[in-house]
C-alpha cells in the first residue's frame, strides 16, 4: 500500500481474471499508417509481465487517439504486435471492446494468457465530450455500458495508466468503484517520484511549457505560479502564441487562425488574467520562426508577414530559454517549442532539449510528442526523469488530486477475496 492505494504486492491475481488499464497512446505516422514511438507500450512491459507472469488472465484496456486533441481514433491492433515482441509472448487482440465477442474472448482466457481489446475510446460514453461537459461522477461511471458488461467477467482491476490518470472516464475511474483495485507498477514508480519531488523541488524550479494540447497547460499555470511550485514559466509552441496574444502583440493572423481552429480562442482570456497576476514570472518568445519556400525564417512579433504561420519560437528566445535552463535547480517539461517533426521548425525545440540534456538541474519531462523529441536529440539519458503522462503530470503539478487517484483509492478499499 503506497499513498493509501493497494500495489500489486497487496493483491493476488493467480488464476483470476485482471482488467488492466494501461496508457499506450503513441504518436502516430498517418503516412506509413504506424506507430512513430514505443516509450509507454515498452513502460508498461514490468506491470504487465508480472501479472502473467504470476497467473493472471489478463485484460488490457487502452485508447489511442491521433492529431491534436482526441480527433481520429485509432485501432490498437498495432499495439498488441509491439506487446507480443517487448513481452516475448502473444498479447492476443481482439477487434471488440465489451461486445459479446470480446466477453467470450475473456471467459475463454487460460492463466497467464493476454488479451488487448480494441480501442475504449470507441465507446461513446469514454469519449471526452462525457468527461469534460456530462461530468460522470464515479458512481455514474460504474453504471456504463464498459463497467457494467466487463466488470462481471472480472475479479480485479489494476491501473497502470499514470499519463491518463487525468481524466475522468469510465475505463479509468469506473471499475474500481465495483472491484478491488490496484496500482500497476509504472503507476506506482510515476506516482511516488513526481510526488516526493513536489513536495521540495530545489529552487528555482522552472516549467517550460509548449505544444499544441494547451488547455491543461493554461489550467495549471496560474495554480503553479500563485502557489509558488513554479518559480518561473517559459512558454513555448501555442502556450507562447496565446500568451502574447493576450498581451496584445501580433502573432499574424495564421497563428490567430490555427488558435482559434484548435478551439483555444478563449483561453485568450485566461492568459489575459495570468499576465495580470503573475506577469514577472512568465517568459513569452520574443521572435518566431515561419517556412517561407521551404525555409525558416525568423521574425519579431508584429513584423509577421500577413497569412504566415508562427511554427516554431526564434533562436533569440531560444538561447534565453537555454540560459535559464541552465542555471535552474529544477526544471519541468510538457510540449515541445514548435513543429519539431519538420527540419525547418525544429530548432528551437532541439536547442532547448539541447540545454536540458547538459543542465545541472533537475529535469523531468512528459508528454508523448516532448518524449519522442528527447529521443530524436539523444537526450533521454541525459533528463532526470522521463514521465510517461504530460497531462497526467501537468495536472498533477497543480495540487489537485487526479481523479485515478482518487478513484484507485475508493478500489483499495474493496475487500479481495482470495
Ligand atoms: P506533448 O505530447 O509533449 O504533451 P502536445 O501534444 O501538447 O505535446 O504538442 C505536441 C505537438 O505540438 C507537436 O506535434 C508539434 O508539432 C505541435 N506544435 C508545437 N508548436 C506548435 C505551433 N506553434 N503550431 C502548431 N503546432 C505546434
Ligand atoms: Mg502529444
Amino acid at each position: 500500500m503506497q499513498f493509501g492505494i493497494n500495489t500489486l504486492d497487496d493483491i493476488d491475481v493467480k488464476d483470476k481474471t485482471v482488467l488492466c488499464r494501461i496508457d499506450i497512446n503513441q504518436p502516430v505516422d498517418k503516412k506509413a499508417n504506424a506507430l512513430r514511438d514505443t516509450t509507454r507500450i515498452e513502460a508498461c512491459i514490468p506491470t504487465l509481465r508480472e501479472l502473467s507472469e504470476k497467473g493472471a488472465k489478463l485484460v488490457l484496456l487502452a485508447h489511442q487517439g491521433s492529431d491534436i486533441e482526441y480527433k481520429n481514433f485509432w485501432t490498437t491492433w498495432p499495439h498488441a504486435k509491439v506487446l507480443s515482441a517487448c513481452l516475448g509472448k502473444e498479447v492476443a487482440f481482439i477487434d471488440d471492446v465489451c461486445g459479446p465477442a470480446a466477453r467470450e474472448a475473456i471467459r475463454a482466457l487460460g492463466s497467464g494468457e493476454i488479451l488487448l481489446l480494441d480501442n475504449v475510446r470507441f465507446v461513446s460514453e469514454e469519449q471526452t465530450l462525457f468527461e469534460t461537459k456530462l461530468l460522470l461522477s464515479h458512481e455514474e461511471q460504474a453504471k456504463t455500458l464498459l463497467v457494467r458488461k466487463l466488470a462481471p467477467l472480472a475479479d480485479l482491476y489494476v491501473c497502470d495508466a499514470f499519463a491518463a490518470a487525468h481524466r475522468d472516464q469510465p475505463s479509468l475511474c469506473g471499475f474500481e468503484q465495483v472491484l478491488p483495485s490496484a496500482m500497476g507498477r509504472l503507476f506506482e514508480k510515476e506516482f511516488c517520484v513526481i510526488s516526493s519531488l513536489m513536495e521540495k523541488p530545489e529552487r528555482p524550479c522552472v516549467f517550460v511549457l509548449g505544444g499544441a494540447k494547451i488547455a491543461d497547460a493554461f489550467l495549471m499555470m496560474t495554480t503553479a505560479l500563485k502557489g509558488g511550485t513554479a518559480d518561473q514559466v517559459l512558454s513555448g509552441g501555442l502556450v507562447g502564441e496565446v500568451l502574447l496574444w493576450a498581451d496584445g502583440k501580433d502573432i499574424g493572423e495564421g497563428a490567430r487562425a490555427f488558435i482559434r481552429k484548435e478551439g483555444y480562442e478563449k483561453l485568450v482570456d485566461t492568459a489575459k488574467e495570468l499576465l495580470a497576476a503573475c506577469r514577472g514570472k512568465i517568459v513569452m518568445p520574443e521572435d518566431f520562426a515561419v517556412v517561407e519556400n521551404g525555409g525558416r525564417v525568423e521574425y519579431r512579433p508584429d513584423l509577421i508577414p500577413e497569412g504566415a504561420v508562427v511554427l516554431d519560437i526564434g533562436s533569440v528566445t531560444a538561447a534565453k530559454y537555454q540560459s535559464v535552463i541552465r542555471s535552474a535547480k529544477t526544471v519541468f517539461v510538457n510540449g515541445p517549442m514548435g513543429v519539431f517533426e519538420e527540419a525547418p521548425t525544429e530548432l528551437g525545440t532541439k536547442m532547448v532539449w539541447d540545454a536540458l540534456g547538459d543542465t545541472a538541474a533537475y529535469t523531468v519531462i512528459g508528454g508523448g510528442d516532448s518524449i519522442t523529441a528527447a529521443k530524436k536529440y539523444g537526450k533521454t539519458k541525459d533528463i532526470g526523469y522521463i514521465c510517461t503522462g504530460g497531462g497526467a503530470l501537468i495536472r498533477f503539478l497543480t495540487g489537485e488530486e487526479l481523479p485515478v487517484v482518487r478513484a484507485l483509492r475508493h478500489g483499495s478499499r474493496i475487500k479481495h477475496t482470495s
